[in-house]
């Protein structure tokens, strides 16, 4: 639980200094492959007996943080800020450079439609899962959202 408290304070600052500074372009291509909301919800999964999942399966659409095969379910855990959160209100658009800002949410936001589409078109469920989602007691619901589109 403290770690996860922690992943999140970790989130926040990541995102003020994207805010803060000129170095968003960096910022924006060093994003982690493994970030901390993702982790906490493969090993919530595992721990509840939903395994068998690949991670950051890349040869598919959108790179999904969870994919069961042979059930056809890719899983994203998006992070509030970067893709528009439409639960918890975290896109705050940066007061400076916002034009910049606003194309990159717009450029982001379709591409996770586009790869929702094209997987879809490949057979696949897809469930988004937001970052705020897996907080505290949320996590269980996630687990439980997932357990649920897998039948299990
Ligand atoms: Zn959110």
């Amino acid at each position: 639980m403290a770690e996860e408290r922690k992943a999140y304070g970790i989130l926040k600052l990541r995102e003020t200094w994207v805010v803060s500074e000129a170095t968003h372009a960096s910022m924006v291509s060093n994003r982690s492959k493994d970030t901390r909301p993702e982790q906490a919800l493969r090993k919530a999964l595992w721990a509840d007996g939903l395994r068998g999942y690949r991670k950051n399966v890349s040869r598919l659409p959108g790179r999904p943080d969870v994919v069961y095969g042979r059930a056809r379910l890719a899983v994203f855990v998006h992070g509030c800020f970067w893709h528009g959160c439409p639960l918890c209100g975290r896109r705050r658009i940066p007061k400076t450079n916002r034009a910049y800002w606003e194309a990159k949410f717009a450029q982001n936001a379709e591409r996770d439609a586009r790869n929702k589409a094209a997987l879809e078109a490949a057979g696949y469920r897809v469930l988004v899962l937001w970052e705020c989602q897996l907080r505290g007691d949320g996590l269980r619901e996630c687990v439980r959202a997932v357990r649920e589109a897998l039948g299990r």
